[in-house]
């Protein structure tokens, strides 16, 4: 492995990129961030064959250059938010109904029949877990926030997580959320803030927890700030992951950070009934939500997976409202949640799937929905910006296509990932016809 040290020491140059803007640029990189962007020589090929390195950036010893032979180069996409822990297990544990309901039935009903743990074990959670981390890494992924369910075998899952955040650490960003099972309530919930407790003090780094289905919400969204305030966290929570328009918890989180003048960031992530609102009520939840400066995550593909199953006419499609969220100026990032397990069955860890179903299904541009799942999703996360331009950090994905468009479109054959200047993945697809 290339560790860390050296990848700091070394000075990377990206030749013969091209920028969303059409120019065919030489990146060059000191200590992860980009120093300088010069006009790249001779590069005549939009396909990106023969493209022939320059000499405007100047080597040192420790130099390692990349020909990126044409290939667009793009901030690298983020993910904010994931289930690895859980990933993967679609084959293992069934949801029977196919919703939000079948899918925590058939992951409690799985616990209680496997009391060690199964599939879902420390050992059986970090090998998932890393695949899924490898999968989202080939795709151009350098940092992911992963929420890790805390409740049915303890802490074990956040365990995993903080040892599969060890191993990866030279090339992705892992940021774990902790996500306590109901209730932390009450002398009932004495079980839940134990183990929020002990998660904290197995390193996570975001408290979170499911309020909408806690019976008393209010008291359990004042549990969870309390014990990031204490901790120094931000908060990332699911919320109102349904289309009752009547369920908006977030109006209660918003009033909570207002009251306390919360000082760390929190996240909203779901908010589907915001999506079923009507125009005007949408807008005043909303600008609640802006005045508090919550930031929103919406999830596209588990969200029409889970969603409306039950509706045989004009099912809504469990997107949250994405265009009122963009006037009011309200940070959004797009994850794709769960990944082949109960509560999604399907799912590459691609972000440029993503991508995709926000533009056929929630009509963002495809320039709208890359930016979703890249720079706004870092912004979201609190990461520092990343892209092609001086300052900002080297976490990039190359693609062989020739426009954003194409990108998002998942037309890609070739991606490469670069994580502070170094390649860190390389992907290749290719076909051979017969005749
Ligand atoms: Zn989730």
């Amino acid at each position: 492995m290339f560790s860390s040290k050296l990848a700091n020491m070394a000075q990377f140059v990206l030749t013969n990129a091209l920028l969303s803007d059409g120019r065919y640029v030489d990146v060059e990189v000191r200590e992860g961030y980009v120093s300088r962007v010069v006009p790249a020589q001779e590069c005549t090929s939009i396909s990106g064959r023969g493209g022939v390195t320059t000499n405007q950036v100047s080597d040192t010893p420790d130099t390692i250059r990349y020909d990126i032979e044409g290939d667009l180069l793009l901030c690298a996409p983020a993910e904010p938010h994931a289930h690895i822990d859980k990933a993967l297990t679609a084959d293992l544990i069934p949801n029977e109904t196919g919703d939000l309901e079948g899918a925590i039935k058939g992951w409690r009903k799985y616990h209680d029949e496997n009391p060690t743990g199964g599939g879902a074990d420390f050992d059986g959670t970090v090998e998932r877990a890393s695949q899924a981390v490898e999968m989202a890494i080939s795709h151009g992924i350098t940092a992911i926030r992963s929420h890790a369910n805390v409740g049915e075998y303890g802490i074990v899952a956040v365990e995993a997580l903080a040892e599969v955040r060890r191993r990866y650490a030279d090339e992705l960003d892992l940021q774990i959320a902790c996500l306590i099972a109901p209730t932390v309530v009450g002398t009932e919930g004495a079980y839940g803030r134990e183990q929020l407790r002990l998660a904290l003090e197995a390193g996570i780094d975001i408290v979170g927890g499911c309020p909408m289905l806690e019976e008393k919400p209010a008291e359990a969204i004042s549990i969870f700030l309390d014990a990031a305030e204490e901790a120094a966290l931000a908060v990332d929570l699911h919320t109102d992951e349904a289309l009752d328009p009547t369920l908006l918890t977030v109006l209660e989180i918003a009033r909570q950070i207002r009251d306390r003048g919360f000082p760390h960031t929190v996240t909203a992530s779901h908010c589907v009934s915001l999506g079923v609102l009507e125009t005007e009520t949408q807008r005043k939840v909303i600008a609640e939500i802006a005045d508090a400066g919550i930031r929103v995550v919406t999830l596209p593909q588990t969200n029409l997976f889970l969603q409306a199953r039950m509706m045989r006419t004009s099912p809504p499609r469990g997107l949250t409202a994405l265009d009122t969220l963009a006037e009011a100026d309200v940070i959004c990032g797009a994850g794709g949640d769960n990944l082949q397990d109960p509560f999604n069955l399907v799912g590459r860890g691609d972000p440029m799937e993503t991508a995709s179903l926000l533009v056929v299904a929630g009509h963002q541009s495809p320039e709208r929905a890359y930016q979703l799942v890249a720079e706004s999703s870092r912004s979201l996360m609190d990461l520092h910006s990343a892209g092609t331009e001086e300052g900002q950090k080297a976490d990039l994905v190359a693609m062989n296509v020739s426009t954003l468009r194409a990108a998002v479109a998942g037309t890609a054959t070739r991606k490469r990932t670069f994580r502070a200047g170094r390649l860190i993945s390389e992907q290749q697809i290719s076909v051979t016809r017969h005749q």
